[in-house]
Formats: C-alpha cells, structure tokens, sequence
C-alpha cells in the first residue's frame, strides 16, 4: 500500500511517505531552534510552527516521492502521546487530506511507530521482538508479537526518560539544547571510564522489584553534584570526561536491562527506537554485547530515530497491510494515549 503518514506530537513537522516497506519520501520540518532559547520545546510555539509547516511539508513530500495525494492508499498520523496542541494540528490536517480524498484513515500510536519504522531500512520486524523506545519522553522495555495491535510493556522508566536525562545534563555542563546529540558529540573525545556514575535500578534488591524498569535521575542527580564539587574546588570541569562517563552509564543501563529482557522471554531479536537510538555509543554497545548472546539487534539509522512522518507511515502501511480497521474521522488526539492502544 501507498501511505502518507503525518507527525506532529513535538516540535518536528513530519511527512513520510512509504508503499509497502519502502521509503519514498521523508520531509521533516523542525522548530527546535526556535524552542532552544527556552532550554526546552515550548507547546504553543511547537503548535504554530506546525501550522505554518503542515502544508509546505505535505507538498515537499509528494514531490520527493513522484506522487499526487489521490494516489496514496491512506493516510496515518500520529493520534498520541505527545503535546495536545501540537498533536491537534496533525490530527486535523489529517482527517482533511482523508475526507478530501476519500480515503481510510488511521490514527496511531506515536512510541509503536517509533518501533515500526525500522522496517524501512531493516525489512518486515520480527516479531515477537523486545522492543526498546528510548526518547524525549519515554524509556520503555516492551514485548511485541504483533505491531499494529500486540504492545505489551515490560518495564519502564520510574522517573526521567533516557532522552529527558542527555537533555539535562546538556544543560548543566553548558551545552544547550537538544543535548543528546550535543554530548554524543563531546563523549568522543572524553573517556567513559573517568568517572564511575551510578547505574539506575542495577542493585540486586532493585532487580526483584524493577527488573525491566529504568532510573535516570539519581544519575543527573549525581552528574550535578560531581559538577558542583569541581566548581567549588576551583577546578576547571572536564566536560568530555563527564560527558562520555554519563552517557556510558545511561548506555549500559539500556543495553544491559535488553538483553536481560530478551533473555527472560527467549526472544532472539531487539529493535530499538526513539531518539536516544540515534546515540553512537549505544549503538555500539548493543550490537558488541548481544553478538556475544547470539542476539540480533536492528536500530534505524540515527534519522529515521528522531520523530518524522516516515514512522507514521511505515505503522500505517502495517495497519492496511494487515487488514485492521481504519479509524473513525471524528478520531481524537490523545495527549496521554497509553502505549497499548496502538491504534484509535
Ligand atoms: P517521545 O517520542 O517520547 O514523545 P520526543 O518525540 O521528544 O519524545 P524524540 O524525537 O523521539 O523524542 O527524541 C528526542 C530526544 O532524543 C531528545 O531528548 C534528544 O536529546 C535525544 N537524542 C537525539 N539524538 C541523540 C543522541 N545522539 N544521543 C542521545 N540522545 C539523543
Ligand atoms: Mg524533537
Ligand atoms: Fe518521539
């Protein structure tokens, strides 16, 4: 099937379009400069950029892809999690391209589709899966049988998300925003080993209860203090050490806690999404010690991690290829859609 997906849950203006597993068109349309004086995204911004970028980002995409929008199949968007305002705008233009066109549409999970793009570049998912999401909002262990219906949470953050925690240890050392890419950078030339930052939820008595659950803010925590220490003393703040030994702490939580989770359900394969996917050293980290366990590890290239209309559209052709109900068009947008309502 030919689908367009639209993606507006944050601060990018995403259209993909794919037919079947394959990429046609991925335009994304960002106001993250626009939210970086602020030190975050800020809603109402995110939600007028987007109307602003809707329509020339819908005519980019078609252009990239050699198509009219009378041929698409359907038409995907992103239904929730993510800001109320911004999702609106998706939402709307949307069921407009649908009824317009008279074709089905669906409105999907936003963290299932950050999963379900990987088969653009990697081919049908495997499934089951162990799926990681790692991102702005979200750090979730989940088991997938089937993705357009069967998202079944193992664990999940108790506090921070990984993304939330790149972003604000950015912060801190003075790096702006976002920070995962900013400090990906700097680790490179930082050593990972200089300072032994805490592993969240790693102890034997936190494994009985949060086996498959993360922690990431007694980490920034102790990023803080450690800054903070340094400054007192007088001492200049080595930012690549802090850099490279904070994100080895996040990545090794990451990578350890998958694998144990494949493991535990003698699932043989992890995909992992989100943004945070896009981080160099837990790409390495992954792919190095699931070999070992006779593992197979997919994680999109870093562009297909950060949001964009491809995910979209790549859920949304699952949902036709697979036969499901399209959504009703009065469908709503759900800030707070739960990760086991895959679709509206
Ligand atoms: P969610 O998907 O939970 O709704 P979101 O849509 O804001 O959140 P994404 O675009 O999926 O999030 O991811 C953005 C996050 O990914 C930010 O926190 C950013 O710092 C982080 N990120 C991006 N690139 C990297 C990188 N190379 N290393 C680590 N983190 C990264
Ligand atoms: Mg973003
Ligand atoms: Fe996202």
């Amino acid at each position: 099937p030919l689908v367009l997906g639209i993606e507006t849950s944050c601060d990018e203006t995403g259209v993909g379009i794919v037919r079947g597993h394959t990429l046609l068109a991925d335009a994304v349309a960002s106001s993250v400069d626009e939210h970086a004086r602020f030190g975050g995204v800020v809603p109402e911004v995110a939600s007028r950029a987007h109307l602003e970028a809707m329509v020339p980002t819908i005519e980019r995409a078609c252009a990239t892809a050699g198509i009219r929008p009378y041929d698409v199949d359907a038409i995907a968007v992103t239904s929730g999690p993510g800001l109320a305002g911004a999702l609106l705008v998706g939402v709307a233009a949307a069921k407009a391209l649908a009824f317009a066109l008279g074709k089905p549409i669906y409105g999907v999970n936003h963290l299932a589709a950050h999963v379900a793009v990987d088969q653009l570049e990697h081919g049908p998912l495997p499934e089951p899966a162990i799926a990681m999401l790692v991102s702005g909002g979200h750090s979730s262990l989940l088991r997938i049988t089937d993705v357009t219906t069967g998202v079944e949470p193992m664990g999940a953050t108790i506090d921070d998300a990984a993304g939330e925690a790149f972003d604000k240890v950015a912060r801190l050392l003075g790096l702006g925003f976002p920070g995962g890419p900013v400090i990906d950078r700097e680790a490179r030339s930082g050593s990972s080993v200089a300072i032994d930052f805490p592993r969240g939820l790693t102890a034997r008595h936190d494994l009985e209860r949060h086996r498959f659950d993360f922690s990431f803010s007694g980490l920034k925590t102790a990023v803080a203090r450690w800054v903070e220490a340094r400054e007192r003393s007088g001492e200049p703040v080595p930012v690549a050490d802090v850099a490279a030994s904070f994100q080895e702490a996040v990545c090794d939580v990451l990578v350890r806690k998958a694998l144990d989770a494949a493991s535990s359900e003698g699932i043989e394969d992890i995909v992992i999404g989100g943004g945070v996917a896009a981080n160099s050293r837990l790409r390495v980290l992954a792919e190095d010690r699931a070999a070992s366990l006779g593992i197979r590890v997919r994680v999109p290239r870093p562009g297909l991690c950060t949001d964009n209309g491809a995910m979209v559209a790549a859920l949304g052709s699952e949902m036709v290829a697979r036969g499901r109900t399209p959504s009703a068009l009065d469908l709503p947008a759900d800030s707070s859609q739960p990760i086991t309502s895959v679709l509206v």
